[in-house]
């Protein structure tokens, strides 16, 4: 299954499978026409999807430095000329950018008004891009289906923030993250909330949908605040599985991530 849509009245968002495991996004709005991509893993698989449906890219926005996030635009810009976004904080390790983004910051596709949250902590200078009226976020290795990045660069304390700030999306916000993880972020989350029936469920959907080749990616907000582990460093079940029921959030947020990366 190379790509997958999700139509609203208002917008259109694919997601276009990358390399082995990465994912790009094209985000239209209807009523323009105005079409998004956002990150570029490789130049292709992105190409065939515009080509197959008549599109012309109006914008690129970039999530944050890693190669597996832009190393296919310099050959997507020869034949989809179009201004580059990206993070002025990132400027002299990104590609060349057109416009130079900073937390706060906001602009427009169309009409659709596209809202830039700094979210530091895979990287220092990781972006993401939300489009409240498109109901999507741009979240790349930030906030992950079942997961978050690696602390490449940040500390557990500016990821831990980072994820607060993107938890107070609705419910319904289709979050659109850089890599299909999922089965693995779940196979670790069960150990941290094993009691959970919203997780135990999400396994089970997972397994279904990775059993047909299906994407698990996106995934709403509403879900991954039900079982997210990097989202839940509050949650009475979860501290009490990992004995840190007296720890601030931001340590049991710590903890969790570090078990991750021992599991
Ligand atoms: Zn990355
Ligand atoms: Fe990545």
């Amino acid at each position: 299954m190379p790509s997958a849509t999700i139509e609203t009245k208002t917008h259109i968002l694919v997601t276009i499978a990358c390399l082995a495991d990465n994912y790009a996004f094209l985000l239209q709005e209807k009523a323009s026409g105005a079409v998004a991509l956002i990150d570029v893993p490789d130049d292709a698989p992105i190409k065939a999807e515009l080509a197959a449906r008549g599109w012309t890219l109006d914008q690129i926005w970039l999530t944050h430095h890693h190669d597996d996030h832009v190393q296919g635009l310099k050959a997507l810009l020869a034949d989809h000329p179009a201004p580059v976004y990206g993070a002025a904080k990132d400027n002299h390790r990104l590609p060349p950018l057109d416009v130079a983004l900073g937390d706060g910051d906001s602009f427009t596709l169309g009409e659709t008004q596209i809202e830039v949250m700094d979210v530091s902590g895979h990287t220092i200078g990781h972006i993401a891009f939300y489009a409240p009226a498109a109901k999507a976020a741009f979240t790349a290795d930030s906030l992950m289906a079942l997961g978050c990045g690696r602390l490449f660069e940040g500390t557990p304390s500016q990821m831990h923030a980072s994820l607060s700030k993107m938890a107070d999306w609705p419910d319904d916000t289709q979050i659109c993250s850089g890599h299909e993880y999922t089965a693995a972020n779940a196979r670790f989350a069960i150990t941290v909330d094993p009691d959970n029936p919203a997780l135990q469920q999400r396994m089970r959907d997972i397994d279904t949908a990775r059993a047909k080749g299906a994407f698990t990616v996106p995934s709403t907000m509403g879900l991954e605040r039900a079982t997210n582990p990097f989202l839940r460093a509050h949650d009475p079940a979860l501290r009490a599985t990992i004995q840190m029921q007296d720890a601030s959030d931001t340590e049991v947020f710590a903890e969790v991530r570090h078990r991750k990366d021992q599991f």
